[in-house]
């Protein structure tokens, strides 16, 4: 906190100056994105009041603000709203500090501000915007909407063909897609809520948050195929709430306006581009948008509200850190679902979720979104901290900036920042078992890390348990085809694979026991393949996870029921889970005829075994009592809120992250808490 002292300036009534540019910057508050408030929604159906059906109404309490700011400090001139003159009515209420709206930079009637667009084709047209693209969703089509960071894609999410169709369009998999529904009412139609949920669902961030599905719920099939979850939001900007209201409380899907893996479009002319082919209408508007921010993801799990996807209404809210940054940091995550983090002093600022750095889209999005960043929160970074994961795309980018500008870099690993990560979020400054369960990430011995037990602190970390390693035959083809995990795993625990085409399974063997194209893993994400694998899940994920986390949904009807052994060997210090008896188990139920979800079931326990055992045994050799559970294994319920219970009743004091995410969203949080203490 900085302060200095004025004379009286001679004001006789309360007011608020105009800003200095040059004192911007420094130190800057800059809010987040804000539902529609209940004050404007009135309004907005209010038929007397002049903002009548304006779809871009908002007041202080709400409204656009991280995706509307160019610049600092906060005024209109350096938003999106500059080329809207205020008219006369707008121009008083923003003078009268007796107003909702004193000093309400987006503020804006029909009179002045933004308008709606609808184009189909080539051409704009004439009439209701609003009525055309509900008349375009109820035929069934697909209308891209501009929203606060980017372009939707909505359709009808009670028609299968509809949805289909987008699915089509999109390039997209069988992965679910989340769904809008205007008011709480009418989402407790589709799903059981409870109480943290509803705080969820209606909290000013409006994130997507997964919730249980009613039997008999009007939702096309063809939203989350064969999932007992759906993700489902409440309408968060007053176009939202007009485009729902015309479709009488129709759910709409609205999935990010991109092609699979690309950027959320937000520059009209390159949705245009980028969507012509997908969207049949395109409800558009004249108010830029300058950041790009994906809906935010949110569940609640063991009663406690998790934030998967922190971005829309979430970023740019600052984190305060256990310890200040001695320099300027730059921290720049992973390489799936990757933020950034800037640290200055305590506070460390999160950049919204870029999705897959692999695409090239994306990276160009995530690089200027770094920039934009650094200009706003005016932070010159003189460290930059990355994965230890050399083919990183952020890690490529680290080395080439810190090169041209002559800047530090700091490598850390990535299940320490996992760890890290946690850590700082609940303001940890203490050695800990870490346990870092995910799919994967770059290790010291240069294998692939993934069911990892750490020791230690921001500093310095020993890797104190493992699962076993086993050879992942092909790379990153094991990952996308998880029968490949169960041959592995079988042939570890010395077992037959059994009925595969005989020359498909030859050269597979063949590339494990020659250890060809076939890095060791120790990854719990590997593991969950193999089994859903083995128990005939499925052979292929078309997307990140799939396997395990079909694996789960089978998992939750039935109760406790048994589990597989947990066998901990030491070897030198480090104990290493085996991981053959468990699977042995898991085959020979399944050839037993134990029917699958049991079989899921009873791994899930075992998992919550393996967490259990190794953590009492790492508490018997360091007398730590502190458990932080981190990696993107946890966004699984099941494992999370048994591992978090079973680790209470034996004393630990727990923590797993719930305002950051426990995915490698999360990694640059945890980069920049140990780059800053290694400072220190
Ligand atoms: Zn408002
Ligand atoms: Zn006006
Ligand atoms: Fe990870």
């Amino acid at each position: 906190m900085a302060w200095d002292e004025r004379a009286p300036g001679g004001a006789r009534e309360f007011c608020i100056e105009t800003s200095d540019e040059r004192a911007g910057g420094d130190g800057v508050a800059i809010s987040a994105d804000l539902a529609t408030c209940d004050a404007c929604l009135t309004e907005l159906f209010d038929s007397a009041d002049r903002r009548y059906r304006y779809p871009f109404i908002n007041c202080t309490n709400c409204g656009p603000r991280l995706t509307i700011i160019d610049a600092t400090p906060y005024d209109r001139a350096r938003t999106t709203m500059a080329g809207f003159p205020p008219c006369d009515a707008c121009r008083r209420e923003y003078a009268d500090p007796a107003s909702r709206r004193f000093h309400a930079q987006p503020n804006a009637c029909a009179a002045c501000g933004p308008r709606l667009l609808a184009r189909e084709g080539s051409g704009a047209l004439d009439g209701d915007a609003l009525v055309h693209a509900a008349r375009v969703l109820r035929e069934g089509g697909i209308v891209a909407v501009k929203g606060l960071g980017g372009y939707h894609l909505a359709c009808d999410g009670t028609s299968d063909d509809a949805v289909r169709e987008l699915r089509r369009r999109k390039h997209r998999d069988d992965k679910p897609l989340a769904l809008m529904v205007r008011e709480l009412d009418g989402a407790a139609r589709l799903c059981h809520i409870d109480a943290d949920e509803e705080t969820l669902l209606s909290s000013p961030a409006r994130p997507i948050v997964l919730l249980r599905r009613r039997a008999g719920a009007k939702v096309a099939h063809e939203v989350a195929p064969h999932s007992p979850w759906l993700g489902l939001m409440l309408a968060y900007t007053p176009l939202h709430h007009l485009l729902l209201a015309e479709l009488d409380g129709t759910p709409l899907v609205m999935t990010s306006g991109n092609r699979t893996d690309e950027p959320i479009a937000i520059d009209d002319d390159d949705a245009l581009a980028r969507l012509a082919g997908i969207a049949d209408l395109f409800l558009a508007h004249d108010r830029p948008i300058r950041t790009r921010c994906d809906d935010s993801v949110a569940r609640v799990i063991g009663g406690r509200p998790t934030v998967l996807r922190r971005s829309r209404g979430e970023s740019p809210r600052p984190l305060v850190l256990p310890f200040p940054c001695r320099r300027p940091l730059l921290a720049l995550g992973g390489e799936l679902k990757a933020t950034f983090a800037l640290g200055r002093g305590a506070t460390a600022i999160l950049g919204p979720h870029h999705g897959d750095l692999e695409d090239h889209h994306a990276y160009r999005a995530y690089v200027d979104a770094i920039a934009h960043f650094e200009r706003l929160f005016a932070i010159r970074p003189a460290v930059l901290a990355h994965d230890l994961h050399p083919d990183y795309a952020s890690t490529r980018y680290a080395g080439e900036r810190a090169r041209a500008e002559g800047l530090e870099v700091v490598a850390v690993q990535h299940h320490h920042a996992h760890v890290a990560a946690c850590m700082a979020e609940h303001g940890l400054d203490e050695p800990v078992i870490g346990v870092a369960l995910d799919g994967g990430g770059y290790g010291l011995d240069r294998t692939i890390w993934g069911g990892e037990f750490l020791v230690g602190d921001y500093r310095n970390f020993r890797r104190a348990a493992h699962l076993r390693p086993v050879p992942m035959p092909g790379g990153e083809r094991a990952i996308r085809e998880p029968w490949r995990m169960a041959v592995a795993h079988l042939r570890d625990a010395g077992i037959d694979a059994g009925n595969r085409p005989e020359a498909t399974l030859r050269v597979l063997c063949a590339m494990i026991d020659r250890r060809v194209g076939s890095p060791l893993t120790s990854s719990m994400g590997r593991l969950f393949d193999a089994v859903a694998a083995i128990v005939g899940v499925r052979d292929e994920a078309r997307h990140e996870a799939q396997a395990a986390m079909e694996l789960e949904w089978m998992a939750t009807d039935l109760s406790e029921d048994g589990a597989y052994p947990c066998v901990l060997a030491g070897v030198d210090d480090t104990l290493v889970v085996d991981t053959r008896p468990i699977v042995g188990a898991v085959h020979e139920d399944h050839c037993g005829g134990v029917a699958a979800p049991r079989i899921a079931r009873r791994f899930h326990s075992t998992v919550v075994d393996i967490i259990d055992t190794v953590c009492r045994a790492l508490r018997d050799a360091t007398g730590l009592e502190t458990v932080v559970l981190t990696g993107g294994v946890f966004m699984n319920a099941i494992v999370a809120a048994e591992a978090r219970r079973r680790l209470s009743d034996r004393g630990f004091r727990v923590r797993s992250p719930a305002a950051t995410p426990t995915n490698d969203g999360g990694l640059s949080l945890g980069q920049l808490a140990i780059a800053a203490a290694r400072e220190v």
